[in-house]
């Protein structure tokens, strides 16, 4: 699908998951075969550097950054009270405008 070569690493143990036995990324979601650990694979979890997305046309850059809300959406679900926390400490920083 996508031409751009994607190297997948666990995010628990680190183990390269590209030629683990029946590695594919159709359900978002790989289980790693070394440690168990459930992995997303979606685009949303991909990072690109710098010269990768300078490379890209403006419709696969919008293409990456809707995988990436989309990430950050779940993510946000799975970990709203990190969130809320983050946003906490985040507005106590701001307090430098009397
Ligand atoms: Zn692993």
């Amino acid at each position: 699908m996508s031409k751009l070569e994607i190297d997948w690493y666990c995010d628990s143990c680190n183990a390269y998951m590209n030629n683990q036995p029946g590695f594919n990324r159709r359900g978002g979601y790989w289980t790693c075969t070394e440690c168990g650990f459930r992995n997303d694979v979606t685009d949303g979890n991909i990072y690109y550097d710098e010269e990768t997305i300078n490379s890209m046309t403006p419709g696969e850059l919008n293409k990456v950054n809707k995988a990436y809300e989309a990430f950050d959406k779940r993510y946000a679900k799975k970990y709203s009270d990190d969130y809320m926390l983050a946003d906490y400490c985040r507005g106590g920083d701001l307090t430098e405008d009397d």
